[in-house]
């Protein structure tokens, strides 16, 4: 797969969203080469974990529609979605009702991710291995991509399958174990109700944007912090 030009890459993440609207982040293709991971689970009109994987300067993307397992017998569909900005890896917080994907989201893992093998050519073939090293989740995984359906398949799908490692279990599903945010601690109730829900809490893809003093407060408010003394509210009406 050749390097593509950023514009080429986000379009289609930039036509799904309306930024005057929504907390996500702008399209903006990071220049520098790193390896992160990131799941985050989202109640939109269905729950799913969006899986994603940072090559190229942006995160490559799948809906995992019940979760990553760490059970080898287990074969999860993984729906291709749109290439996110690399800055979309440090977004918890809640899309607004009406909005694409509206709803909370939560960032339930992070971490790094290596490579099995060339990873533009797994990804090209449909075979991609590689080997994850997160909180909740560690060791070596594939995403196989499925046969197009009869429909012509519009949608791309994958299966994501732990191996066999030190790190599989029969009937571990870390789903089930953690539904806390891995970077807040906070459940999707407690992102969905809460006041300034939006958590920056990277910015290493926006160094020297004009927000970037703004992000970093944002970034070092922990939840449970004491309130500043906050100006006169408005009336409310
Ligand atoms: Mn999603």
């Amino acid at each position: 797969m050749a390097r593509t030009r950023d514009a080429d890459l986000l379009a289609t993440y930039k036509a799904k969203r309306d930024f005057a609207k929504t907390p996500e982040p702008g399209p903006k293709r990071a220049r520098k080469k790193g390896n992160s991971f990131v799941i985050q689970k989202h109640a939109a009109r269905r729950t799913h974990f969006d899986f994603r994987l940072e090559h190229d300067g942006v995160l490559k993307s799948w809906a995992v529609t019940r979760g990553p397992s760490l059970d080898p017998s287990q074969k999860r569909l993984a729906v291709r979605t749109e290439d996110h900005p690399l800055e979309y890896g440090g977004f918890e917080g809640v899309i607004p009702k009406g909005e694409y994907g509206g709803g909370p989201v939560m960032i339930w893992d992070e971490g790094t991710w290596e490579p099995i093998g060339d990873p533009d050519e797994g990804l090209a073939k449909g075979d991609f291995k590689f080997r994850l090293n997160g909180k909740r989740l560690k060791g070596d995984y594939v995403l196989v991509r499925m046969k197009k359906d009869r429909t012509g398949g519009k949608r791309e799908n994958w299966l994501l399958i732990k191996k066999r490692d030190a790190y599989a279990g029969d009937g571990n599903e870390p789903t089930e174990k953690y539904d806390t945010s891995v970077k807040t601690g906070r459940t999707m109730a407690e992102i969905e109700t809460g006041e300034d829900s939006a958590v920056w809490s990277s910015n290493k893809a926006q160094k020297k944007t004009p927000t970037r003093a703004k992000r970093a407060a944002t970034a070092k408010t922990k939840p449970k912090a004491k309130p500043k003394p906050k100006p006169k509210r408005r009336a409310k009406s």
